[in-house]
């Protein structure tokens, strides 16, 4: 047992079925036998690490090493709690083996890579993503664990409401630059994949340029001789195949926002862009095109977004608020309940809820804002603006921003006030 993150005494944890390594995402060979001395030292630690990680719901496991130890770090639902230390060549057995479970490199130690491993644990199929990243006293492991069957593919699985989902997919029924912003770590990838399930697949002729690390479309054809270096030549490629529909990789350098912006006319042009909100996309995007003309009337929408705790069904505690506070709030009035999590065992509470491990909260859900182009933000933007210009804008044409849609999810009872507060909270 790695961690005691929830105060579970030994003796109560059942015994688990460890977790199956199923091969490399890559579909590479995996050869177990002349690596025998890896395996001996690291197959039966890394099983032991992600079984426990996974039987905590966990979404990511860090391993870094330290001095003379290898720290353990895993989130549930986003949030981190310290799992324990190894011994360095435990926590270094254990790197290796999943690189080498992952079809990489073990022999290489000084450059980052990046793979992914087919699993099952408890009879359900996992995709466990694989990173490396070289520091100063070694490698670090980041697993970042994806649910293979969990359909988070449609907008109304990732949180979307229903007035939301209807205008995406009125924005994507023609060319033009559409995002999905967010900090990293934040789901984008998941909303972007969500939005493009919305796109009829038969009826355009979609190219993806970036990698969804497994997850498939249907009818979505990947660009395999993608030339990271060459965006604008790869997307010329595509659309002289009649791409109409390509999404990129996020955007992060001026070369691919000035590639993308080059087609909006034609294509519609989709990808992820690292921000921390809407304002601060749409200044990026100005910078890095140089043209703030070009940005206003290439640019479709940008969904920002951000991922906040869904309270556990199990153990949520419904109160009465007072109506003038929900008036304050901008919430109807006639709201029965919000809901909270039980107090902490630290307050007095002795009941175990066994769903949430006592957390409070099970999963995570989206909450969204999108940026559509009206006329008004159209000359907002071409008129070189800064973030509050924008943001009065989105207000004047009632454009549903974050909070708002956050106070949705405390009016159905999915989260809480002091949940809101806490995602909201300046980092
Ligand atoms: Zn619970």
């Amino acid at each position: 047992m790695v961690f005691g993150m929830f105060g579970k005494k030994e003796e109560e944890e059942e015994e688990l079925e460890p977790v199956s390594f199923l091969g490399p995402v890559n579909g590479q060979d995996v050869n177990m036998k002349a690596n025998g001395r890896l395996v001996e030292a690291g197959l039966m630690r890394a099983k032991d690490l992600v079984t426990d990680a996974l039987a905590r719901r966990s979404d990511t496991i860090r391993l870094e090493p330290r001095g003379p130890q290898a720290v353990i770090t895993i989130s549930v639902d986003g949030i981190p709690y310290p799992g324990g230390k190894l011994g360095k060549a435990e926590g270094l057995a254990i790197t290796q083996m999943l690189k080498l479970l992952a079809g990489l490199d073990i022999k290489e130690r000084k450059k980052a890579q990046s793979g992914g491993i087919k699993a099952e644990f408890e009879t359900k199929p996992y995709t466990l993503g694989i990173k490396i990243v070289p520091v100063a006293e070694g490698e670090r492991l980041i697993v970042r664990v994806t649910d293979a069957k969990l359909k988070l593919d449609l907008p109304p699985d990732v949180g979307m409401g229903e007035p939301m989902r209807l205008k995406l997919r009125d924005l994507c029924t023609s060319p033009g630059v559409l995002l999905v912003a967010g900090p990293g770590g934040s789901g984008t990838t998941t909303t972007l994949f969500a939005v493009l399930r919305n796109i009829d697949a038969y009826m355009n002729t979609i190219y993806t340029l970036a990698d969804f690390e497994g997850r498939k479309v249907p009818q979505v054809t990947r660009m395999e001789d993608a030339e990271p270096e060459d965006l604008a030549g790869t997307i010329a490629k595509a659309a002289r195949r009649e791409a109409n529909v390509i999404l990129c990789e996020p955007v992060k350098t001026d070369t691919a926002a000035k590639a993308m912006f080059s087609r909006h006319e034609s294509i519609l042009m989709m990808a992820e862009i690292p921000a921390k909100d809407t304002a601060s996309a749409v200044l990026q995007l100005i910078e890095w095109v140089g043209d703030p003309k070009l940005v206003a009337e290439g640019l479709k929408g940008i969904v920002t977004q951000k991922l906040i705790r869904v309270l556990c069904n199990d153990c949520r505690m419904a109160y009465k608020p007072k109506s003038d506070f929900l008036r304050k709030l901008g919430l109807p009035d006639d709201i029965a309940a919000l809901y909270r999590k039980p107090p902490d065992a630290a307050e007095g509470n002795q009941d175990q809820c066994e769903s949430c491990g006592s957390v409070g909260f099970f999963g995570r859900t989206g909450m969204f804002e999108l940026l559509e182009m009206t006329e008004g933000m159209q000359a907002v933007i071409a008129g070189k603006p800064d973030a509050n210009a924008i943001r009065s804008q989105m207000k004047k044409d009632k454009m549903i921003t974050l909070q708002q849609d956050g106070l949705r999810l405390v009016a159905e009872g999915k989260t809480s006030l002091e949940e809101l507060q806490r995602v909201f909270k300046p980092a």
